[in-house]
């Protein structure tokens, strides 16, 4: 499965060159998104490796694909639509660009990875015809079933000639927090620039690689997400197929991340704004076009481990009850490397009624509906999906009544009264 060289070398996914520098290895981990059923806790259970590299030519921080994108897709367990928060940055963005770019009932647009329509809804809303990409079925389904047309296929330079012949090029074309979890990247985005109308727009939105390394939230990185970019890289990405970046944003999305605006390469009505140059600086400044800048980010990780570990000691030794909140990915990567079971928390929540009942990959925590906090009063709840936790600590707020407390694990442990 993974892009080897002849003597065995991982290779660059982007580039080719041999990957020869670590920037973390997380050691063994399951699939963060296989969450396990009662039924199968006595099996075997996958794990592979989570060591993520930076490719010394192009600096593209990267993990080895062990698993196929198949494999990944075929049975998501991810509803964008179970996060308030997300649904209304959807609908913000569909807000902004139908702004921007002047959208109307004459273009098109087409979303990668449109999971449940989550997005497109609010362009059909707007009469605004619109095409998801979705290679989960279960997920595209759902989407159907709330009137957004979905194709269930992969994404790619194949996709894209299959699209453009039935006449669905895009005059917007985005993918939001899919690029990372395409195995080949340089296939993706060559069938981007397939599909992109001559003055069409491209934006993606990806988690910085700048603020994961700022932030210490090294939980993001699993099997799924194969890549993690900066703009350097992306700039470098879009070029060698012929894309321009013309613009970018920082959102404050999954931990911070960017939205990239591109266009074809030859399109001149779309001059490049400032922002473009000035984050370009910005990472330059912080050294990430050489290995010194990445080499430092594994100790930082030790260290946010060794922090986290002390908390749970203390509180557990004090006889207190730690119960998780949510089940997302990122939490598979934090509770594995850590080594966290249910002998610190005692379970976890999620809304979505697809993880409960099951159990996380690994570590085997329960996951039971949200209601099983109000039931148990915990003393401390550990909120696993941090980038959503202002949103949790508002509906969760009830668990002050008996003295419960939140701890957050990234950057680092932190309670909040
Ligand atoms: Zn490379």
């Amino acid at each position: 499965m993974a892009n080897v060289t002849t003597t065995g070398q991982p290779q660059c996914r982007f580039c080719g060159m041999p990957l020869r520098n670590t920037f973390v290895d997380l050691g063994m981990s399951p699939l963060c998104e296989s969450y396990v059923c009662r039924d199968q806790l006595n099996q075997m259970e996958p794990f592979y490796p989570l060591h993520v590299y930076v490719c010394g030519e192009c600096f593209l921080v990267q993990l080895e694909a062990f698993v196929s994108a198949e494999h990944i897709f075929s049975d998501y367990a991810y509803f964008s639509s179970y996060s308030d928060s997300w649904v209304e940055h959807a609908r913000l963005y569909t807000e902004r660009m139908i702004e921007r770019f002047h959208l109307g009932p004459h273009h098109h647009v087409v979303e990668l990875a449109s999971n449940d329509g989550y997005l497109l809804q609010h362009f059909v809303a707007r009469g605004i015809p619109s095409l998801g990409v979705e290679p989960a079925a279960n997920v595209a389904e759902v989407a159907m079933r709330k009137g957004i047309l979905t194709v269930v296929k992969f994404f790619g330079e194949n996709t894209a000639h299959e699209l453009a012949a039935e006449g669905r090029m895009a005059d917007l074309l985005l993918g939001n927090n899919v690029l990372a979890q395409v195995p080949d990247l340089n296939d993706f985005v060559k069938g981007m620039k397939i599909l992109l109308k001559p003055q069409g727009v491209i934006t993606l939105e990806f988690p910085h690689l700048m603020r994961l390394m700022a932030e210490n939230q090294f939980d993001t990185i699993y099997h799924e997400h194969f890549s993690y970019f900066s703009l350097t890289t992306t700039v470098k990405i879009m070029a060698a197929h012929g894309l321009a970046v013309f613009d970018v944003e920082e959102l404050p999305t999954h931990g911070g991340s960017l939205r990239v605006y591109a266009c074809h390469g030859a399109d001149a009505s779309k001059p490049q704004s400032d922002r473009v140059g000035e984050l370009l600086a910005r990472e330059a400044r912080a050294g990430f076009d050489t290995l010194g800048c990445y080499a430092r980010f594994e100790e930082q990780v030790k260290e946010t481990k060794r922090k986290l570990l002390a908390f749970l000691i203390k509180t557990k030794s004090e006889g207190k009850s730690i119960a998780g909140y949510g089940a997302p990915g990122k939490g598979n990567t934090l509770l594995n490397y850590c080594g966290i079971r249910s002998d610190f928390l005692d379970y976890t929540v999620d809304r979505s009624p697809y993880k409960q009942g099951k159990f996380l990959p690994g570590t085997h925590i329960p996951i039971f509906h949200p209601d099983r906090i109000k039931e148990t009063k915990p003393d401390y709840v550990m909120i696993l999906p941090w980038n959503l936790k202002i949103e949790i600590m508002d509906q969760l707020s009830y668990i002050r009544s008996w003295g419960g407390r939140f701890v957050v694990p990234i950057p680092e442990v932190e309670v909040c009264a």
